[in-house]
């Protein structure tokens, strides 16, 4: 784990926020290569789950919210984590996160039999709206993007006019005051999440959610992330949240152990229900065939952007030997990786930097590029082998007399030959989001 944090601070992906003023425990920053693989995952969820179907249509809903939905939604009054002291070391944990052999720094001491009794505690970011304090409307960072689509379920329907079964699907900043926030961006106070609430009659609750488990898989495989290191994790009905009859967790097998990627809970007509009797608003359904009005249930996948993000940097990681050097390698797939092609000039000089230069302007309005004339093209694409990126294009002295470069391929290493005109197209077609 330590060799994947210092490549993503080395080369651009992660950096923790406000580092020069030491740090603020559980907020990082994404640079210039970690904001194009995030808005990758981001894309390709987008084009998988939105626009490449009939029933899903977006939000984009404030983060911001009236006060009443959290108490609607159960977060100020349910969704209290216990939490226990260290009587020894004086550290807080949540209860169902501590592992005394981990989280302790004072292990042989504490060993989890010094700690308090468990006390309830609200995970959520307080703020207040308006200029003076006695006036001032005191609400919640939201926790969870999915609030806002109960919310204004019955906007979206009518003006889309949707019918159940449908869902709606939302990409979004969430903020938890996380009690240990750690393991580098999977834990972190402020993270995104892409959720969908699915909507559908309740006697369809159980095939739907079986049809989401298979859909929510695939999409992990999709983006390449190996498939023996996912797995289900089924919720005893004694831990489940107020609002779910059945969840499922997709986990995956992190450096540090398994950790859950996504959610998949059934939240029947809980929410709905809630808001319906807290807002004094009617938000139930009227299914114009069948002439019946009823409250419609909910299937949730919630996933995390950045827990992907992880789960993805952690799976890519290689480290190889190459002609007696050591070679790391993101293998990211294609249409995740920031940067699609490096367009590297054999050497700097006899024109050859010019042309290209050309033809990565030409490139460039196509797919994200690296331009690179520095060093020995060994060296180079190692540079490029590290942040993952799949192709590496190279002008020598025979482009000029013919028109054609060498592309290479990241993972096997391997170069072909093809017409200048012709890069495009074959690089395009490996990335593309679009599924066989
Ligand atoms: P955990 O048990 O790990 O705290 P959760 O069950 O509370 O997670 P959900 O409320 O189901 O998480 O949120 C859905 C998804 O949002 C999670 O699967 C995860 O990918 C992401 N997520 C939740 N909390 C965090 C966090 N603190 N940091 C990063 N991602 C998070």
């Amino acid at each position: 784990m330590d060799n994947i944090v210092s490549l993503c601070k080395r080369r651009g992906f992660i950096f923790q926020s406000s580092a020069i003023y030491g740090g603020i425990n559980g907020c990082w920053d994404f640079g210039p290569l970690g904001v194009e693989l995030k808005n990758n995952i981001k894309q390709d969820w987008w084009y998988t789950f939105v626009r490449q179907r009939d029933d899903i249509v977006g939000l984009d809903a404030s983060i911001l919210m009236h006060p009443d939905v959290w108490k609607a939604s159960g977060h100020v009054d349910e969704f209290n984590d216990l939490l226990v002291d260290c009587k020894e070391c004086k550290k807080r944990f949540r209860e169902d996160h501590f592992n005394p052999e981990e989280d302790c720094p004072n292990k042989p001491h504490c060993n989890g039999e010094h700690l308090s009794e468990p006390r309830a505690f609200n995970m959520m970011l307080k703020t207040s709206l308006g200029a003076s304090e006695d006036t001032a409307v005191h609400t919640y960072l939201r926790p969870e993007t999915c609030q806002s689509i109960f919310v204004d379920f019955k906007e979206v329907y009518s003006s889309s006019r949707m019918k159940v079964p449908f869902g709606i699907a939302q990409i979004g900043k969430a903020f938890r005051n996380e009690i240990n926030p750690r393991n580098f961006i999977f834990r972190s106070r402020e993270f995104e999440q892409m959720e969908i609430e699915f909507f559908c009659k309740s006697e369809d609750e159980e095939p739907c959610f079986e049809t989401w488990k298979h859909d929510i898989w695939q999409w992990y495989l999709d983006i390449g992330l190996t498939e023996s290191k996912l797995r289900w994790y089924n919720h005893p009905a004694e831990t489940l949240a107020h609002y779910s009859s059945r969840t499922e967790d997709i986990e995956f097998d992190f450096p540090f152990g398994w950790g859950e990627l996504q959610g998949l809970a059934n939240r029947g007509t809980y929410d709905l229900t809630q808001h319906t009797k807290h807002s004094g608003k009617d938000l139930s359904y009227f299914d114009q065939q069948t002439n019946e009005r009823f409250t419609p249930s909910v299937i949730e996948p919630s996933a995390g952007v950045d827990r992907t993000a992880l789960a993805l940097l952690c799976d890519a990681y290689h480290e190889e030997e190459v002609e007696g050097e050591k070679r790391i390698v993101m293998k990211l797939h294609p249409r995740i990786a920031p940067i699609k092609a490096a367009i590297l000039p054999l050497v700097k000089k006899d024109g050859l930097a010019e042309l290209a230069q050309d033809f990565e302007k030409k490139l460039r309005k196509k797919f994200p590029t690296f331009y690179d004339q520095a060093g020995a093209i060994g060296r180079r694409y190692r540079r490029m082998d590290e942040v993952g990126t799949p192709f590496c294009i190279c002008l020598d002295y025979d482009t000029k007399d013919d028109n054609t470069v060498t592309i290479r391929d990241r993972d096997t290493m391997e170069q072909i030959r093809l017409p200048m005109d012709d890069v495009a197209a074959y690089i395009e077609a490996k990335c593309t989001n679009e599924r066989d």
